[in-house]
């Protein structure tokens, strides 16, 4: 059988992580993250003194890396390199800068290709990443595109270091937003864009549970009764 898929895009710090894991456990389906798999080719580069956005270092740095992804017990993903289990190690703030400049390397994005396309094969997905509606799975049953204004995604990023005990300067935070975006959107290879056939959701203005509402409502809207989702 065919399985199902809904497609996540938008800038980061739309809040589509959290969003997205908390929809596929309402709908009972696997969450895919794939920013998480672009961040273990960042955090690969970084460990071994590789500029991340030397395309030719990093491409030939790719046949060297086992990159795997697993669900623990808890059905939360979790990321291997080299057998390591990095699923923390991907999360520090440096890495972030990293993943977006490993990504705008064509070669990388092959790679990774069919490791997410896999995923979507095996299983019913929701996956969220920056080219998922309009490249990694065209074919998705529903495509959301996420987003919200700078301000608000720096203010929650921030809000997110803090809590982990990390420090978040918010002038600096915004200005680390709208850079890690501008290269996102103007990357030649799969760039971030909201693509013709997926929904605008904003949720500037909207705390957690009235995003989580408004996604909801569009599942249900869009895929049917909760026995039809994904
Ligand atoms: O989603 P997250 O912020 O963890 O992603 C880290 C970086 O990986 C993004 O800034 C983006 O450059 C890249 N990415 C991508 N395509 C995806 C997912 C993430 O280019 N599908």
């Amino acid at each position: 059988m065919e399985h199902r898929s809904i497609a996540i895009d938008g800038p980061s710090g739309a809040g589509k992580s959290t969003l997205a894991k908390r929809l596929a456990q309402e709908l009972g389906v696997f969450y895919v993250d794939t920013g998480a798999i672009y961040r273990t080719v960042g955090l690969a580069a970084r460990r071994r003194g590789i500029d991340p956005g030397d395309g030719q270092a990093v491409e030939a740095m790719l046949p060297q890396l086992t990159i795997t992804m697993g669900y623990g017990a808890d059905g939360l993903q979790r990321m291997f390199l080299d057998g390591e289990d990095v699923t923390g190690a991907i999360r520090e703030n440096e890495i972030s800068a990293c993943a977006s400049k490993a990504a705008a390397i064509p070669a990388v994005r092959g790679f990774l290709m069919e490791m997410q396309r896999r995923a979507a094969r095996e299983h019913d997905v929701i996956m969220d990443g920056r080219d998922i509606g309009t490249v990694v799975l065209p074919g998705a049953g529903l495509k959301i595109f996420l987003t919200a204004a700078p301000e608000e995604r720096a203010r929650r990023r921030c809000r997110e270091l803090l809590e982990r005990g990390e420090r978040a300067d918010f002038d600096q935070v915004l200005r680390e937003v709208i850079e890690r975006d501008r290269r996102d959107t103007e990357r030649e290879a799969a760039p971030l864009r909201q693509g013709e056939d997926a929904v605008l959701a904003d949720t500037t203005g909207l705390d957690l549970e009235g995003s989580f509402q408004l996604l909801l409502g569009l599942v249900r809207e869009r895929l049917g009764g909760k026995e039809e989702q994904a």
